[in-house]
């Protein structure tokens, strides 16, 4: 079975091939880190983690890059406007590097708890501010750029390929461009790819062509290829950034000499109360919101229920309905494990047969351009069979096999199950009801004189780390771990 992707920039399915065999490189748009991550950065982030994932299942050695931009990205796309974390910084009265240092890990915590896998490498564009530098000079050079008062401007129409991958016309792209233009670009379309620090402009760097920053495309160009080489294999990012982000980018990279990415994926919006869920219209919410109300891996059940290129529309009914059909996969993922231990030798082919199944559809539907709902679906025609199994005496290897397939497919792939949500974990009330509950048979055993019991009760407890103490006043008991 081959592994077709969609590929944007031919608008059809192709056989992924990697340019060298067994690795794959990948490069996709991170966050610019001024405010928390909402659920439109969950459904990119999840995106590429499955594509990443399915990667290493299918035995590909992936190395993973994904950026953070923490300078340059200007609130408003027509290289004007101020520079977002700057902007925060005067909010927050924070230094700008504070700002984008707080963002950042806050990013990673909640990424952590959606189970996605950390990049092999997280470059930040303020750490390659001399490789941008190089890059814009090499355009100079080649006659792709040109140089105003400070600011160097890409010249788009020396592009002639500009908008191959958006499938933009040369009029759509000036209709899109905004109307109040500065009056040092040649033509509305061209793009910034470095820019003048006027004095109120906190974060800047010396260039050759004065004290400024680099402009917001330019860091992804000079990054991904700096970590995965020319003619990459993968370059992933949010729908929205295919015009002009990605589109810059392909044109500062093949301007210069660079053969670019080979596949470009882009994932699709959130819907929040049917519009499109952005933080520049206020229509979000924030992961830290979700996370206090359901477990995060419910969030991310949520968006693989539908499929990266298309949108997910997010409401209150569904997010409880991805509650229950999580956890009806988790408990019964927690009883196989449960039932394995006491399970007798021997299989059960009815058992085995349908894991075998799930396998088949499961591998057919992440081939297909990596079909999340329908890999989940796959998982919901096992689970009667499943449950049916559980009910009768099954023997080990069959629930083996069983454990086997939500490891490696429902934790492995699709990264539903870490270890953490599989140990249950008494807290609270309910830990304190069932010792109370013990300690009171266990004295009753006492009473009876039935020593035996009453130091068994004792000695198993002290394997599960509680221990228990007989004082006058009766036992007492601790956790120790
Ligand atoms: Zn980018």
């Amino acid at each position: 079975m081959e592994f077709f992707l969609y590929n944007t920039m031919s608008k059809r399915k192709e056989p992924f091939k990697p340019k060298v065999e067994g690795h794959v490189g990948i490069y996709v748009c991170g966050p610019t880190v001024y405010s928390d991550a909402h659920l439109g950065h969950a459904k990119s982030a999840v995106s590429f983690d499955v594509l990443r994932r399915w990667l290493l299942h299918l035995g590909y050695r992936v190395r993973y890059v994904s950026n953070v931009t923490d300078v340059g990205h200007l609130t408003d796309d027509a290289d004007e406007g101020e520079d977002k974390i700057q902007k925060r910084a005067k909010i927050e009265r924070l230094e700008p590097m504070e700002v984008a240092d707080k963002y950042f890990w806050r990013y990673f915590e909640d990424m952590d708890a959606l189970n996605v896998l950390r990049p092999d490498i997280t470059p930040r564009a303020t750490g390659h501010i001399v490789e941008q530098i190089e890059l814009t000079k090499e355009l100079l050079r080649r006659g792709y750029a040109y140089e105003r008062n400070g600011s160097v401007y890409f010249r788009a129409s020396k592009w002639p390929e500009y908008g191959k991958l958006s499938g933009r016309r040369l009029e759509d792209q000036v209709a899109g461009a905004r109307v109040e233009v500065r009056e040092e670009k040649e033509d509305p379309r061209d793009w910034a790819l470095w820019k003048r620090a006027e004095p109120e402009h906190l974060m800047r760097w010396p260039s050759p062509w004065g004290e400024g920053f680099p402009g917001w495309h330019i860091e992804c160009t000079v990054m991904s290829l700096k970590y995965l080489g020319d003619g990459f294999d993968i370059h992933g990012g949010g729908i929205d950034l295919q015009f002009p982000h990605h589109e810059a980018e392909i044109a500062q990279a093949e301007a210069a000499g660079h053969a670019f990415a080979r596949y470009w994926m882009h994932n699709n919006h959130v819907l929040l109360g049917g519009e499109k869920m952005a933080k520049s219209t206020g229509n979000f919410i924030t992961l830290r919101e979700l996370f206090e109300r359901v477990e995060p891996l419910v969030v991310r059940f949520y968006l693989l229920q539908s499929h990266y290129r298309s949108v997910t529309d997010f409401t209150e009914e569904g997010l409880e309905a991805a509650k229950k059909g999580y956890f009806r996969l988790l408990d019964a993922y927690r009883e196989v494990r449960r039932r394995k231990k006491s399970a007798p030798e021997g299989a059960d082919p009815a058992l085995d047969a349908a894991t075998e199944r799930l396998r088949t559809a499961f591998s057919e539907a992440m081939n297909d351009d990596l079909g999340t709902p329908e890999a989940l679906a796959a998982f919901f025609t096992w689970l009667p069979e499943l449950n049916k199994a559980l009910s009768r005496e099954v023997g080990r290897e069959s629930l083996e096999r069983a454990e086997a397939a939500f490891r490696e497919l429902g934790e492995g792939v699709l990264g539903l199950f870490p270890e953490r949500v599989l140990v249950e974990r008494l807290e609270g009330p309910a830990l304190e009801g069932l010792m109370e509950l013990v300690l009171e048979l266990r004295e009753e055993a006492r009473r009876r004189k039935d020593y035996a019991l009453a130091d068994r009760v004792r000695d198993r407890l002290a394997e599960l780390g509680v221990v228990v103490e007989d004082t006058p006043k009766g036992p007492r008991w601790k956790l120790v771990s």
